[in-house]
């Protein structure tokens, strides 16, 4: 479906859970979030319906997200569920990547087709600084365990900061080099926590890697290579270009309200809704979509929430 400034939403983003394993600085708080009710929270068959209804309105493609999808309990069978969907043509998840030497080959089995894997750092004492105890050791055997389970197209996602990571922008596009995936740099967005490091613009990545040659797009990336390097870098500049004019996505939060924009406050409640009520939101939430952002002008994101709240 068509939202009202004729961008056709056919992604959702669909989060299942707002716990996490690790607690990055930049997205939870230091004192980690409170354990809800698990009433409070969307339960698999709601997931799937709204899911469902969303593919109704014109959903082609779903990302699970959190908080951390893995664990979410019941989150193979949400990936089932989901994946069944006749109309779902892809179906992708983002994770910190800690559990997925358990549940790697389980998710592909699930349905699941694409991953990308979030990992700020190849220094095992700055990962564990970042995450507030997390072990570099466990990503890296789960990027190694998504390759074991058949998993191709794998996007690595990395937030660029300011003081922390700026000097390993060459080994991470390295990797693009070596191996077939995608290193996709990440402005830091001012959202909740993330006022806890310090922005840097994505020219920083060309900057230090004059070699990158422009490649063919794809979504809201640049995207670049190194001449008969095996993957690609991708550099997602939410701050530095907007690319509200080609959104082609929505959100849906654990705990059920969809978020026609990650950056506005403006929220919908979709628990209780079944059938065409449900259907009828979900389209109201599309054409109501707003037409960007203003955190050029604002610093700020009004999205009134922290990002493991919503779904990055
Ligand atoms: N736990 C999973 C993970 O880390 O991949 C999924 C949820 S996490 C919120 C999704 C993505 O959002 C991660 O790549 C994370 O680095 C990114 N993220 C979190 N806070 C951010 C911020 N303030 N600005 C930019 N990206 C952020
Ligand atoms: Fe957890 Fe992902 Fe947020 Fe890190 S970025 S605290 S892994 S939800």
């Amino acid at each position: 479906m068509r939202d009202s400034r004729a961008r056709d939403i056919t992604y959702l983003r669909l989060s299942v859970t707002d716990l996490c394993s690790l607690r990055c600085r930049y997205c939870m708080p230091a004192e980690g979030v409170p354990k809800r009710d698990h009433r409070d929270i969307c339960s698999v068959e709601e997931l799937v319906e709204i899911t469902r209804a969303a593919v109704d309105c014109g959903v082609r493609k779903v990302r699970l997200t959190g908080g951390e999808p893995l664990v979410r309990r019941g989150i193979l069978d949400i990936c089932r569920g989901v994946s069944a969907i006749p109309g779902v043509e892809e179906l992708c998840l983002t994770t910190n990547g800690v559990a997925l030497p358990q549940l790697a080959g389980p998710l592909r089995e699930a349905g699941v087709d694409r991953l990308n894997v979030s990992l700020d750092t190849l220094r095992p004492d700055r990962f564990a600084y970042m995450t507030r105890g997390g072990r570099l050791e466990d990503v890296l055997r789960g990027l190694e365990a998504g390759a074991a389970a058949g998993f191709t197209g794998t996007k690595l996602n990395v937030v660029l900061m300011k003081g922390f990571n700026d000097g390993e922008i060459p080994a991470f596009a390295d990797l693009a080099r070596r191996y077939p995936i995608e290193v996709r740099f990440i402005e830091l967005m001012p959202i909740g926590e993330g006022k806890n490091a310090e922005f840097l613009s994505a020219e920083a990545v060309l900057a230090a890697c004059p070699g990158l040659r422009p490649a063919e797009g794809s979504g809201v990336a640049r995207r670049y290579r190194f001449p008969g390097g095996r993957g690609a870098v991708g550099l997602i500049e939410p701050m530095s270009h907007r690319f509200c004019g080609d959104c082609d996505r929505i959100r849906v939060t654990a705990d059920g309200k969809l978020k026609p924009c990650l950056h506005s406050d403006q929220e919908l409640p979709l628990r209780g809704l079944r059938g065409e009520a449900l259907r009828r939101a979900i389209r109201e939430g599309i054409a109501a979509k707003p037409e960007g952002h203003r955190m050029d002008q604002t610093g700020r994101s009004e999205a009134g929430r922290n990002m493991h709240q919503i779904g990055g």
